[in-house]
């Protein structure tokens, strides 16, 4: 599609794959629920709501280049120092940006096989090598990771809980891995679904953040605050690590109503524990229902995060799975692009829905 003669994106930006975001409507444009991109079925937290339409009176001026509030709100949050703390237009663009700062072309990148798949992007857009961790039954293998590590590696990606797995690995774990690595190595540890977890199951990573050099941790307003429209993501680093990002994120990166809901977001502690509830009791409860199915070749993989990965090793495949949900009104995530065809990964949504899942999988796997 590229003619000679015309501007030739750089060869490496032709090698990306470009991100594949979750339907929300059917093939005949009917609208689905959506349980395939990992959103809060509770919605947004009233007072999250009220503080974004709060802040659309003046919409004539640029937003705090510095969110200086947002912050702050953050670091009270979390007892973190709000000068060490970046925000992102989403965790998305701070992945990007810790990619573009610290690797380049002739450096690898790695990751485990079956990560976030923006790691891909953000590792190729730079001209950098991708380099992939074999897992351990669709978990995080650390030993792995560390076994590929070369002189070449500048920058580790690893989600906890992971995407789209929803495998979590240990604090013990994550630190073993932090031990292991080069201390000029960076490690990103994505957490975007860090608040689903129960403190107990915490990995650490905030913790560890406090005193390494070479920890840049990321988390999302997208997931349990249910913000994923304004695009608001936040990470935390050593001061030399935020430095360096900061030179080269977007200017005016978060919008001014973004700013505000994210600030009463993260002081809605009842929100967030509603639906870190929520969540974890129909994760559950779907997890049984689906491991009842096991003698018709449906496995899940044990998650911690908002979602369920389910295996289609039967006589019904993940992609009729996937198709009969639509046809029921529901989106799901079939990951054949992934590289896992027999892999559907599912949003936990309502009680209703949920339920509603459970019924339509039960028929159709018993039927198979
Ligand atoms: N990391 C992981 C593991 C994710 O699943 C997602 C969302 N799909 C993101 C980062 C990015 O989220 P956002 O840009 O909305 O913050």
């Amino acid at each position: 599609i590229i003619k000679s003669g015309t501007p030739q994106p750089k060869p490496w930006i032709m090698d990306i794959s470009a991100y594949v975001p979750g339907k929300a409507s059917a093939a005949d444009g009917r609208p689905l629920i959506k349980l395939s991109a990992n959103e809060n079925p509770l919605g947004t937290s009233e007072s999250a709501r009220a503080a974004l339409m709060a802040a659309t009176g003046d919409l004539r001026t640029y937003p705090d280049p510095g969110a200086v509030q947002l912050r702050e709100a953050i670091g009270a949050a979390f007892g973190l120092d709000p000068a060490r703390v970046i925000y992102g237009t989403g965790s998305d663009e701070l992945l990007h940006i810790a990619a573009s700062a610290f690797a380049g072309p002739g450096d690898e990148v790695l990751y485990v096989r079956h990560g976030f798949s923006v790691y891909d992007i953000a590792t190729r857009r730079v001209g950098a090598t991708p380099v992939i961790a074999r897992d351990k039954d669709y978990a995080t293998d650390v030993d792995a990771l560390l076994g590929a590590v070369t002189d070449k590696t500048r920058v580790v990606f690893l989600a906890n809980p992971n995407n789209p797995t929803g495998t979590m690995t240990s604090a013990a774990e994550i630190a073993r891995l932090h031990t292991g690595l080069r201390s000029d190595i960076l490690l990103v540890l994505d957490q975007a679904y860090a608040e689903y977890l129960e403190p107990e199951e915490d990995d650490g990573g905030l913790a560890l953040a406090q005193t390494a050099n070479n920890i840049f941790v990321t988390r999302t307003f997208s997931k349990i605050h249910g913000l994923a429209a304004e695009r608001i993501g936040w990470g935390y680093a050593s001061a030399a690590i935020i430095d360096a990002l900061h030179r080269i994120r977007a200017p005016f990166n978060v919008t001014t109503a973004g700013q505000a809901a994210a600030i009463a977001a993260i002081r809605d502690d009842a929100w967030v524990a509603r639906s870190r509830a929520h969540n974890r009791q129909w994760r559950e409860w779907l997890a049984g229902e689906i491991t009842a199915l096991g003698n018709h070749g449906l496995r899940v993989v044990p998650s911690k995060a908002n979602f369920l990965l389910i295996l289609f090793e039967g006589a019904l495949t993940a992609e009729a799975a996937m198709n009969a949900l639509m046809a029921e009104g529901y989106a799901t995530r079939w990951l054949a692009g992934q590289g896992l065809t027999n892999g559907l990964r599912i949003t936990i949504g309502t009680e209703e829905q949920t339920r509603d899942v459970a019924r339509i999988l039960r028929a159709l796997a018993t039927a198979a």
